[in-house]
């Protein structure tokens, strides 16, 4: 599927290619003088809050941030075309399921937040995979790498789900939007770095089965960067899915060539022979053809008078960050002359404790509300958070490590007398894979989008199946393991004895940490769209930009250029980027932490200024971030 020349015409973003070093979106008068709007150094404030300063080149037309230039360049198109923020979000979605398919794509899910100029309304669509009906609490256990095998596949959810965005909210069909995609797959993209850099070196998943061993790593050697990489078989599911509709995907439809649902079946039952302890997974047609998406009200809350909507359950993203957030507000975090400010030891300090101790609760706590009483509006309470915060006291360390609170006493909806609480916490590593994208349009709509297939790579495994000749039918998509951010082991309640809020359950969606995150003015209207990758570090990535944003006053680009901190549970190292001060390090380590140097996350933003109309982006060059603005 791939071919040795190097750089022949291709069809799409070889200038985007070209524009991505992160250099090339701040301060950029080439764009200045093709109509973009340099806005200088200091926005305006915005309603009565402190302002965020954006810097960087204005748009008018629309701006997209993604991570990964071909995946913008779709995106930008379909604006051109007289698409909205949710015409171009799908269109990224499905692009990147060609050129970053490490990372997300059909055969996995996500959230995608919706804010609409019009009506003003914010939602999201939660295209989260569900457990499949057979799915019991202890599934996994016994099995060798979870996340290597098809007992960890669930049902995926992007094909419906962004389907739905089109109908109900686009402006353009579906096979518009899916166009560029199957461009790119039939005709080729050249290699990025990233994907050459994953291509063979990810925990052993993109050579777990054959296929994906003989398409990401032929003889042990990933395609060399600029190698163009073709795949033909995903362009040819592409194309089903566009002619036929969404159904195409979910039902097995021989008559109409419709055999992706046998492919994603046969696929998930994939064990990994080679070593003991392997399994399949239970999903059936049955599974696929009752997989709907779900429309969800965000996580809403306030920091510094700032409005902040997130994602809600079954993400732990927006109740988690809410709490930190809150615990936060009464340290003045900007303040230098106070001994905080960025990157000083108070700051780092009061940061690490609030997440300690939000992860404490976000593990016995949350989980998809549609199967257990997740307490949402006790977690944000102000008297709950009060008192939880209240242990935090600069120069310290907590000691023993902070346990979860009870927060149902303040939970105004109440639980149901039997709550079960989950202990177990799935080890997610520092993100790799899973993909973030914001897209603001000319009328002022904004998407902000994470999606997935959990690891790198997913469980390694292409849906397909053999044919009656023998031969292998290649659907060309990854299928995801999102199953393991279930709790692997049944988890027992120490409060009731109960199960845990993020055991398996039938049809149940795992707890997930992605946090597409939008930020309002005091007054309600939208300024920013963001989001990240990196497993449960997600979190902590958006709230990181959050503060540099709103308490340190960095311009948009440096808030996501920052070096991040990081903790996801109430025992674990501090995780650092390089960059953070030395003296903050020995200044932790003297307080009887543990620090960890890695590399945290991968944010894209856009920015909407509801002063004067003109949109920002951002992006992050820990991957290929590239922001692409309008006109051009
Ligand atoms: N599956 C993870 C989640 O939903 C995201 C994986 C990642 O970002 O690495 O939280």
């Amino acid at each position: 599927m791939m071919r040795s020349h190097f750089l022949r015409p291709l069809p799409l973003a070889l200038a985007a290619l070209l524009a991505c070093s992160p250099g090339a979106f701040a301060d950029d008068e080439r764009d200045h003088d093709r109509g973009g709007d340099h806005h200088g150094a200091r926005p305006p404030s915005h309603g009565h809050g402190k302002p965020i300063d954006w810097a960087g080149t204005a748009y008018r037309k629309g701006v997209v941030a993604v991570a990964n230039p071909y995946g913008a360049e779709a995106g930008a198109r379909m604006l051109e075309r007289g698409g909205n923020a949710v015409d171009a979000a799908v269109a990224i979605a499905y692009a990147l399921n060609v050129v970053e398919p490490q990372s997300a794509g059909i055969g996995g899910g996500g959230f995608m937040m919706v804010h609409l100029a019009k009506s003003g309304r914010t939602f999201a669509i939660d295209t989260r995979e569900k457990a499949p009906a057979a799915a019991t609490p202890d599934m996994f256990v016994g099995v060798t790498r979870p996340d290597l095998n098809g007992v960890a596949v669930g049902v995926p959810g992007m094909v419906r789900g962004t389907a739905l965005a089109l109908r109900r909210w686009g402006h353009l069909p579906l096979h518009k939007v899916i166009e560029p995609a199957i461009d790119l797959a039939d005709t080729g993209f050249a290699a990025t770095p990233r994907y050459t850099a994953v291509s063979c070196n990810n925990g052993g998943r993109s050579t777990n089965s054959p296929e994906a061993a003989a398409f990401f790593c032929p003889g042990g050697v990933p395609a060399p960067v600029g190698q163009v990489v073709q795949n033909k078989p995903l362009a040819e599911t592409l194309r089903l899915i566009a002619r036929h509709g969404p159904d195409c995907f979910y039902k097995f439809m021989p008559e109409k060539g419709c055999d992706i649902a046998q492919g994603i079946v046969e696929g998930q039952k994939f064990n990994r022979p080679q070593v003991a302890g392997g399994k399949g997974g239970s999903m059936t047609l049955a599974d696929l053809e009752a997989y709907q998406p779900a429309l969800r009200e965000p996580t809403v809350g306030t920091y510094r008078g700032y409005t902040i909507k997130a994602m809600s359950p079954p993400s732990s993203g927006g109740l988690t960050m809410l709490q930190i957030l809150k615990m936060l507000e009464r340290f003045p975090i900007g303040d230098a002359a106070a001994g905080y400010g960025f990157g000083s030891l108070k700051t780092a300090n009061v940061m690490a404790e609030a997440m300690r101790i939000a992860f404490a609760d976000r593990s016995q706590w949350m989980g998809d509300a549609d199967f257990v009483p997740v307490p949402g509006k006790g977690l944000l309470d102000a008297t709950y958070l009060g008192a939880r915060g209240a242990v935090i006291v600069p120069g310290t360390r907590i000691t023993p490590n902070p346990v979860a609170g009870d927060p149902r006493p303040y939970d105004v909806a109440g639980t149901k007398p039997a709550t079960r609480l989950a202990v177990a916490e799935p080890v997610t590593g520092p993100g790799e894979t899973t993909t973030h994208f914001s897209v603001v349009d000319k009328w002022g709509n904004m998407v902000t989008y994470t999606n997935t297939i959990e690891s790198s790579h997913g469980i390694g495994v292409f849906a397909g199946y053999t044919r009656p000749d023998g031969s292998f039918r290649n659907h060309g998509f990854l299928l995801n393991n999102e199953l393991t951010d279930f709790n692997t082991t049944p988890s027992v309640n120490p409060y009731t004895g109960g199960p845990g809020f993020n055991d398996v359950q039938p049809a149940k969606r795992p707890r997930s940490s992605m946090t597409p995150a939008m930020i309002f003015t005091p007054d309600g209207r939208p300024l920013v769209a963001y989001g990240s990758p990196g497993g449960s570090t997600i979190i902590n990535s958006v709230l990181n930009v959050t503060l540099n944003l709103i308490d340190h006053k960095m311009t948009l680009q440096d808030a996501i250029k920052a070096p991040r901190i990081s903790v996801t549970s109430a025992g674990s190292a501090i995780s650092l980027e390089a960059g953070i001060p030395q003296a903050t390090i020995d200044g932790l380590l003297a307080l009887g932490y543990t620090v960890a140097t890695t590399e945290i996350g991968s944010v894209q933003a856009v920015v909407l200024d509801p002063k004067t109309g003109l949109q920002f982006g951002a992006a992050d060059a820990r991957r290929e971030g590239t922001v692409i603005g309008l006109p051009r």
